[in-house]
């Protein structure tokens, strides 16, 4: 007989994972990325892509690589601090700086680092850190890392997290959260947490992996957006989503920089990125400050889409951005409803737990600045029909706080009234 005490096996987690729905596969392209693609020998739309300005395959953003690649080499070779600093990395990092109005910047090997880095250097035990309920999994992951307590505030709400706050107050180290969520492509309310941070003596960090190239002035984001850029502590960005490269950074002011180069352990402890990597995304940046007809597309194209999948019928939650949730509700319908699109050139990956919350299954939809209009007419049409086929398409449940004003940070519920989520600290 099985020993009851003995980890599930391989086989079991597996099954586990195909009975819930939850079982994971990656589909291939064949050839470049592109607003159309040929996914695993078909040519499909490709609508779940975070490529959202097509910079991945801009001739300039190759040439620029290519040129790396043959004027610099193929690697840095070591970790920054011993000899893999570069100056490709440093001319980036200025231009990065720039871009959000930051004193300096630092660049990771990803995102995913950039985020665990940078939270764990910031915060560690006896402190705590307030994260949004839906920030990407690196923040989850780095606030893990950290060691400080964390309080996860429910999306959005400003007065969960002043609650908390106040019952914190002197351990407070740092507020973070996605600029333009991943997942459901609404903004954080960054003038409420700066005001927060002020209050209660915590630093502000905001992830704008979304929002560069696509939110805001210039595609500067959601925090030049709320013109806030003198107000936040750091801003970590990626270079692997509009700017179509791979890599990341965080920016910052020089002393916090220094701080993580001497701290952060996933830039100490890792190869510094290839040049080639580092001049396509020099590339990208460039043309997003020649072009900004190309931010103008995307957001014209977001507008259009979600127009016509509400047309549809379909609720797409608080989007205000290229980033739009189609909810489904149950994992297997929404992969049912991935493959009904794909059958008919449309792909749209379903998105589920633990990316997205229980009984939150989706298909996230991105929009690219290249696609069509009427590319984008069908895209709905498909997308509806698919999502009536499963059976779902109802109501979002995710409130969502208005930031025109009824909210004061200032009048914070008694506790009574503000339960803490399950396992939250306070
Ligand atoms: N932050 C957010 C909000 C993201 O969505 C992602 C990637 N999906 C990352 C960070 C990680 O970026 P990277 O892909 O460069 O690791």
């Amino acid at each position: 007989m099985a020993d009851p005490a003995a980890p599930r096996g391989v086989t079991e987690r597996l099954q586990d994972l195909r009975e819930g729905g939850l079982y994971r596969r990656m589909r291939t392209i064949e050839g470049a990325q592109g607003p159309r693609v040929l996914l695993d020998g078909v040519e499909v739309l490709l609508l779940c892509s975070n490529n959202y300005l097509d910079l991945a395959g801009h001739p300039a953003v190759r040439l620029a690589g290519a040129s790396a690649y043959r004027d610099l080499g193929a690697g840095a070779g070591a970790s920054r601090l011993v000899s893999g600093n570069m100056a490709v990395h440093e001319r980036l990092e200025r231009q990065l700086a720039a871009f959000h109005e930051q004193d300096r910047a630092l660049l990771f090997g990803s995102g995913y680092l950039a985020n665990t880095g940078t939270i764990a250097a910031l915060a560690g035990q006896g402190q705590v850190v307030y994260s949004d309920a839906l920030n990407h999994a690196s923040i989850v992951d780095g606030c893990r890392l950290a060691g400080a307590a964390k309080f996860v505030y429910r999306h959005r709400d400003v007065e969960h997290l002043a609650w908390a706050m106040e019952r914190t107050a002197g351990e407070a180290a740092l507020i973070v959260t996605d600029g333009l969520f991943s997942m459901d492509g609404d903004v954080a309310p960054l003038m409420w947490l700066t005001e927060l941070a002020h209050k209660h003596g915590a630093r502000l960090m905001v992830d704008e992996a979304h929002a560069v190239g696509t939110f805001g002035p210039g595609g500067r984001g959601t925090v030049a957006a709320a013109g806030l850029c003198d107000e936040v502590d750091v801003i970590t960005g990626t270079l692997g989503k509009s700017l179509g490269s791979y890599g990341a950074y965080a920016a910052t002011s020089s002393e916090l920089r220094e701080l993580l180069i001497n701290t952060a352990r996933p830039m100490i402890f890792s190869t510094g990125l290839p040049p080639a990597c580092v001049a396509a995304a020099e590339a990208a940046l460039e043309l997003i400050a020649a072009e900004p007809q190309r931010i103008e597309r995307l957001q014209e194209n977001a507008d259009l889409l979600r127009s016509e999948l509400e047309g549809h019928g379909l609720k797409v939650g608080g989007s205000r951005s290229q980033i739009i949730p189609v909810r489904v509700g149950d994992p297997e319908r929404a992969v049912s409803a991935c493959s009904r699109a794909l059958d008919r050139g449309v792909y749209a990956q379903a998105i589920r737990p633990p990316t997205v919350p229980d009984g939150t299954s989706r298909l996230r939809l991105t929009v690219m600045a290249s696609h069509e209009p009427g590319e984008l007419r069908r895209a709905a049409e498909v997308i509806a029909s698919a999502v009536a086929a499963v059976g779902a398409g109802g109501e979002w449940s995710i409130d969502l706080p208005d930031e025109s004003g009824e909210i004061s940070v200032h009048d914070v519920r008694p506790a009574a009234e503000m339960p803490p989520a399950a396992g939250n600290r306070v």
